[in-house]
């Protein structure tokens, strides 16, 4: 057990040394946050071994988990402190969501699929990740009831912004999402003042689909 633990903090030194800095990551939080979690415990057993490498992997559901280093990307983007409260749409396997945890205050995150729902809830209890709140159901409508976020992050392609995401953002507020078409997306980095909306393009990305209300319609 011991043995194996090592094993895999080499591996996750190796991420963030070759992924991670080299890409340039500079955020001391973010870098802290993903030399802490196990990654490896986010994915099937039989992909263990794989689950520190330079990409997305499987996580049942026809959903995948990220590549390390856009995980980084999109949690250095949304520029957090120990205070802000984080809504995450696409739970998935939970590795985003526990990395935010990490960070920031509280994290509130929501996933359509409930088979991927539960078994990222079973995770958060036995790592004790206390300030993760989960929530089954189509994150496009957003978490009217904790609004505003001072942080808002979509880890799914979404074929617009959508509206009531923005509107549950503070003033002061980030929000990254993925927008394109079902192929290919831009990552969109989105900042909220008392003046308006401010939209910056952090570069091109791959994404599953945002499905719901204000995402990809599927049925
Ligand atoms: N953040 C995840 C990435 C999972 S992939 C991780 O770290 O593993 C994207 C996830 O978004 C999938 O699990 C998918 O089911 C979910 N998703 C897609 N549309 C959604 C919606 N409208 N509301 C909530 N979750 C959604």
């Amino acid at each position: 057990m011991e043995k194996e633990s090592l094993k895999y903090q080499r591996l996750r030194e190796e991420m963030l040394r070759q992924q991670i800095e080299a890409r340039g990551i500079t955020d001391p939080r973010v870098l802290a946050a993903m030399r802490k979690v196990p990654r490896h415990v986010f994915v099937s057993e039989a992909l263990r071994d794989q689950s520190y490498g330079d990409f997305p992997l499987p996580i049942g559901e026809q959903q995948t988990i990220s590549q390390p280093y856009i995980v980084a990307e999109m949690t250095q983007a949304l520029e957090l402190t120990e205070e802000d409260r984080v809504l995450e749409i696409g739970t998935g396997s939970g590795y985003q969501a526990a990395i935010l945890a990490e960070i920031a205050y509280r994290v509130y995150t929501i996933e359509r699929i409930r088979s991927l729902y539960l078994q990222a809830r079973k995770l958060f209890d036995e790592m004790r990740l206390f300030n993760i709140v989960t929530r089954y159901g189509d994150g496009t409508k957003g978490w009217e009831e904790e609004s505003p976020f001072d942080a808002i992050i979509v880890t799914a392609g979404a074929p617009g912004l959508p509206s009531a995401l923005l509107s549950q953002l503070s003033v002061g507020g980030r929000l990254v999402v993925p927008v394109g078409n079902q192929h290919a997306q831009d990552l969109i980095r989105i900042t909220k003042d008392k003046r308006g909306v401010h939209q910056t393009n952090l570069g091109g990305c791959r994404f599953v689909k945002l499905v719901g209300e204000q995402g990809w319609k599927e049925f």
